[in-house]
């Protein structure tokens, strides 16, 4: 069983050169695993934790091109359906932390627009002067319909300078390739004192605990398992409060306030199934054995309170 398990993670010893932090340039990174990727050229990502300031990486060089490739793997519509409920929880969650931040008149850019749920509901809650950007390729059918202004490119060029009161953006900033231009750019497009609102995945105390194991010979098949399901092509970092702060101040942000939170985007029982029943060589249907054991780790705030939620005010 150990030996399927470690044939699907690709256990391997640190490689002799180690990437730099993406966020704080430090050099000083630590190699945890390798786990397997099936949706682009790159078989296997590397997984690195910065010394600094902590994020956890995916250092593997991928560009734009490999990024486009893994989307374009993605059964999108069928994603967005899977995530829907969960998903509105979360963005009934945001409005209502916006609520108490900004006007419904204010002029609001959600950036990684992706299926246009979040525009729909702040629509539906009366924010009247919504805009979207997402890349090129996308499906923006909805978005169109309560959406003032739509802006598709790579590089956030087409977006107006000092216009936005507002900017938001769900679970986006975990996907770029260079998170501190996003962030750049979100400074660039708003107006003074303008605010801007994300949510992210960080790096909690199971994972940590999780690091060490990656660490020790026996455990560290364990502990790839996990990291398998915390970094991807799709999701190259989790950040940390001290990260995210350093790119916000980067970026001219000041107030910056993290909130950090267990928010999960399926039930627990999903994860086990996905992320561990194959893996161990055990059906499917025994998943929610495993559910009320693995539960406390991984929905609760103490132990995996896995994601920040952030505002900060252009200076
Ligand atoms: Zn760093």
């Amino acid at each position: 069983m150990l030996r399927e398990l470690g044939k699907t993670l690709r256990i391997r010893q640190q490689p002799e050169t180690t990437p730099s932090c993406r966020v704080c340039n430090a050099a000083g990174t630590r190699f945890l695993c390798d786990v397997q990727n099936e949706h682009s050229e790159t078989n296997s990502l590397q997984n690195y934790r910065c010394q600094g300031c902590g994020s956890v990486f995916v250092g593997n060089p991928v560009d734009s091109d490999e990024l486009g490739i893994a989307y374009g793997s993605m059964d999108a519509d069928r994603y967005f359906d899977e995530i829907e409920i969960e998903n509105k929880r979360k963005m009934r969650g945001a409005i209502e932390r916006l609520d108490a931040l900004v006007s419904r008149s204010a002029r609001l850019l959600d950036v990684g627009a992706g299926n246009g749920q979040f525009i729909e509901l702040l629509d539906e809650a009366g924010y009247s002067d919504l805009s979207a950007h997402e890349i090129p390729g996308g499906n923006l059918s909805k978005i169109g319909a309560v959406a003032c202004e739509v802006y598709e490119d790579f590089d956030y060029s087409l977006l107006p300078s000092n216009t936005f009161d507002v900017v938001t953006l769900l679970d986006v900033v975990e996907h770029v390739i260079e998170p501190q231009s996003l962030v750049d750019a979100c400074a660039r497009v708003l107006k003074p004192d303008g605010l801007i609102y994300f949510h992210t995945p960080v790096v909690t105390r199971i994972d940590r605990l999780m690091h060490h194991m990656q660490a020790l010979p026996g455990l560290r098949k364990v502990g790839a398992m996990w990291q398998r399901g915390r970094t991807s092509i799709f999701h190259l970092e989790n950040y940390t409060p001290g990260s995210l702060t350093l790119i916000l101040e980067r970026a001219g942000f000041r107030d910056i306030e993290i909130e950090t939170k267990n928010e999960l985007s399926w039930p627990v029982e999903r994860y086990i199934r996905t992320y561990m029943m194959r893996q161990i060589g055990l059906p499917a249907a025994m998943a929610p054995v495993f559910v009320p054991i693995l539960s406390p780790l991984i929905s609760t705030n103490f132990f995996n309170a896995n994601k920040a939620i952030v505002q900060a005010r252009l200076a």
